[in-house]
């Protein structure tokens, strides 16, 4: 029986956002140990570099530059090649199959669709101009990066206190928010509820990095316009807005692959994902496998060659989070008595390891 490619792709979404929030407890748990002066018996996840994307950025040009993949955040380079190796084949559709975010948005689409009954689509000047934006974030980082930023800073940055700890402040931004973040939040998620896709068509910069590789993409939504009836079913369920009728080739920078216009056309052999040589068809079944499989195969690479998890010792992260100083975000809820733990802790570390030490140097006489 043939899954429509709506439920595929729902499936698809719920267990990558399902791994994320996994991933962000597995993260909590362990920066809870840490900071209570217990020693962390899960390993820090990874995954969680996902959230780094200047680090990785960073750790691009490093690449770029010195041929090696750093040893401070590597999954998140991993990840960074892997998301933009899926644009090649799918165009944005990292957006509509595995991100939590888009995943969210189409949920603030849903609400939208239930308690306003319309969706607000802004004029086509305001919405170019508006669209421009993630564009000009984008821009903006990479110019900083790949341009501005000297070679001999790169190694200065990945190894600073800042990069080093930047997965714990990203957590901390979350939990213990600032009056101005959350207003910021909740402003743009009440303008993403009431303007649709407006997180992601605007402001995302991810997801222009990912149209733009998309423009080249071998995988695009194709028309053939001998079997259009000329609905427009398919422009009126498109999240992205895009004449859809007026072309044979879809190829906007927009075009997140979610198939809801394939899925909607009442022709069947109207509108397909097909690759641009030899029009081969992808069917949504294909596309998951696609996704599951480039994670998949990518992570393990990065795992068996030593490029997943990265070298910080727990040491590094005790001392960084006894250290906080007053001043610093996370200072309030480090106690006096916590802070002793955490040197007792830190002190058991380094005893535990001479130990390891002097038995590995006494087994080798
Ligand atoms: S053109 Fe089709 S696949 Fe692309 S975003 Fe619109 S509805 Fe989704
Ligand atoms: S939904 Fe299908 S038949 Fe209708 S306009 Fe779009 S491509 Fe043509």
């Amino acid at each position: 029986m043939k899954t429509p490619p709506l439920l595929t792709r729902r499936f698809v979404q719920i267990l990558f956002s399902g791994i994320v929030v996994f991933i962000g407890i597995r993260f909590y748990l362990f920066v809870f140990c840490l900071e209570n002066g217990i020693i962390p018996e899960i390993e820090r996840p990874a995954g969680v570099e996902a959230f780094l994307p200047l680090s990785a950025l960073v750790s691009l040009k490093h690449w770029l530059y010195n041929g090696t993949i750093n040893s401070i955040h590597p999954s998140a380079l991993v990840l960074l090649l892997i998301i933009c190796a899926t644009a090649v084949i799918t165009k944005k559709g990292f957006c509509s199959w595995v991100c939590p975010i888009g995943f969210l948005v189409e949920g603030a689409a849903k609400l939208n669709g239930m308690v306003l009954k319309k969706t607000l689509r802004l004029p086509a000047i305001f919405d170019l101009l508006l669209r421009s934006l993630k564009y000009l974030i984008a821009g903006f980082f990479i110019y900083q990066i790949f341009y501005k930023m000297p070679g001999s800073s790169i190694e200065q940055f990945i190894h600073s206190p800042y990069n080093q700890f930047a997965d714990i402040k990203m957590l901390k931004f979350f939990t213990d928010m600032s009056i101005t973040a959350f207003v910021v939040i909740f402003v743009l998620a009440c303008l993403t509820i009431t303007i649709r896709n407006f997180w992601c068509r605007y402001l995302c910069p991810y997801g222009a990095l990912l149209g733009l590789i998309g423009f080249f993409s071998l995988g695009r939504v194709h028309r053939q316009p001998s079997h259009c009836i000329d609905c427009g079913r398919c422009e009126a369920v498109c999240p992205a807005s895009i004449d859809i009728r007026q072309k044979t080739w879809i190829n906007s920078l927009e075009c997140s692959a979610c198939m809801s216009c394939i899925e909607t056309c009442p022709e069947k052999k109207a509108l397909g994902f097909k690759l641009v040589p030899g029009r081969k068809s992808l069917s949504a079944r294909t596309m998951a496998i696609f996704f599951l499989l480039i994670f998949t195969v990518g992570i393990t690479i990065a795992r068996v060659s030593g490029h997943w998890q990265n070298k910080i010792s727990l040491q590094a992260y005790l001392q960084y989070t006894a250290s906080a100083t007053p001043s610093s975000k996370t200072a309030n809820y480090i106690s006096p008595e916590k802070k002793q733990r955490m040197i007792m802790m830190m002190n058991q570390l380094r005893a535990q390891k001479m130990q390891n030490f002097k038995k590995s140097n006494e087994s080798q006489k």
